[in-house]
């Protein structure tokens, strides 16, 4: 049994049923046995593999996105630099790499991460030393004139969401409760009330049939909140990068996932990574509600090319031999493939009405 689990049983029998959400939290980022506070969850040895992690060429991508709007924005001297959730630091280490070019950026840039796991800190101050860190995003320093361009890939998915099921006619929200197995306990999921989260649920969802599933993901609005605040009060450009929909749609997409398959999210808790597919469209209403104008959401493979990624992809091939030249092709499949991360990774783009409109959407 894992620590998590048990603390979880001892936890459910003596105060009852826990949300999804706080569930999803703590799973994620309990201090001890929190699924993010142990490194090796990244790439072919861990259990998933993000777009930093699959090619340089993506975060290379995204640096000249970002040296794009700091041109359009006049060159601010200093920007802020503030990635969400960083993971092993690649995405910024290859950003920083890529705009080293650009004539005064990466001399104005001030490289802030916002990071609650511990462990994942260290293996980020591995790649970029020079970073500060932070809890939250409200904790970043604010100052007048100082702009922010944030970014943000694999983040939002992997905030906690409340669960709620039409049954008997009636909305319930999902908890994690303890049962009964072959003569041992387990978690499994019961019927609570719905707490006050429900009522950010769609309407037209909960007009829907009997067996109907809506999620909602209040930390991911908070967090739009944050941002919009932010570059309404000192400018600049957020780009958020993840899995995820379009248009706002009844269903269960809360996952976990394990050596690259799919598994139990209540199984072993604290040894899965558990996510939910993010609503792009509810994060764009909360932006645009909020002043800011959104692009997108655009399909990560159409964003990644229309800003160069073909041509990017050429010039590095051209640099070595041919089974390097395959594994360039191949990785530019794996990045922009509809049957890959091409049409389920999304691209939303959120900046103040003043600045011109980015590239790739
Ligand atoms: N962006 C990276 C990592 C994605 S995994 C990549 O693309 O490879 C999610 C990251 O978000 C991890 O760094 C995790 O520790 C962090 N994270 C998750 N929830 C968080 C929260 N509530 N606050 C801050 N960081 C969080």
């Amino acid at each position: 049994m894992t620590g998590l689990k048990d603390h979880f049983l001892k936890r459910i029998e003596a105060t009852g049923p826990m949300t999804l959400a706080a569930y999803m939290a703590e799973c994620l980022m309990h201090p001890a046995h929190g699924y993010y506070q142990q490194q090796a969850v990244f790439g072919t040895e861990g259990d998933f593999t993000t777009a930093p992690e699959v090619s340089q060429m993506f975060g290379e991508m995204i640096g000249l996105w970002l040296a794009d709007r700091w041109i359009k924005m006049d060159r601010p001297n200093p920007v802020n630099l503030i990635e969400l959730g960083p993971g092993r630091g690649t995405l910024m280490a290859d950003i920083l790499r890529a705009v080293e070019p650009v004539e005064d950026f990466s001399a104005a840039v001030q490289v802030h991460f916002v990071e609650a796991s511990q462990q994942l800190r260290a293996a980020q101050a591995e790649r970029v030393p020079n970073a500060q860190w932070h809890d939250t995003l409200a904790q970043v320093p604010e100052a007048p004139d100082v702009p922010s361009l944030i970014i943000a890939n694999e983040f939002f998915d992997a905030l906690p969401i409340h669960q709620y099921e039409k049954t008997g006619g009636k909305w319930v929200e999902r908890m994690v409760g303890v049962v009964a197995k072959d003569e041992d306990s387990a978690l499994a999921l019961v019927g609570g009330p719905c707490g006050p989260q429900f009522s950010l649920v769609d309407e037209a969802i909960k007009a829907g049939p009997e067996g109907s599933i809506a999620e909602v993901c209040p930390a991911a609005l908070s967090i739009i909140g944050d941002i919009s605040e932010r570059l309404n009060t000192h400018g600049g450009a957020a780009l958020a990068v993840d899995y995820g929909y379009r248009k706002t749609a009844a269903g269960d997409t809360f996952q976990a996932l394990r050596k690259h398959e799919f598994t139990d999210p209540l199984a072993a808790p604290g040894e899965a990574d558990l996510t939910a597919h993010v609503n792009f469209e509810l994060l764009k209403a909360a932006a645009t509600e909020k002043g800011l104008k959104a692009y997108g959401p655009a399909m990560q493979g159409m964003f990644l090319m229309a800003i160069g990624l073909g041509a990017r992809a050429q010039v590095l091939a051209s640099q070595g031999d041919e089974a390097f030249q395959a594994a360039i092709l191949s990785d530019l499949k794996r990045l922009t493939a509809t049957d890959q991360m091409g049409t389920l990774f999304k691209v939303l783009a959120l900046q103040p009405h003043e600045l011109p409109p980015p590239p790739g959407f």
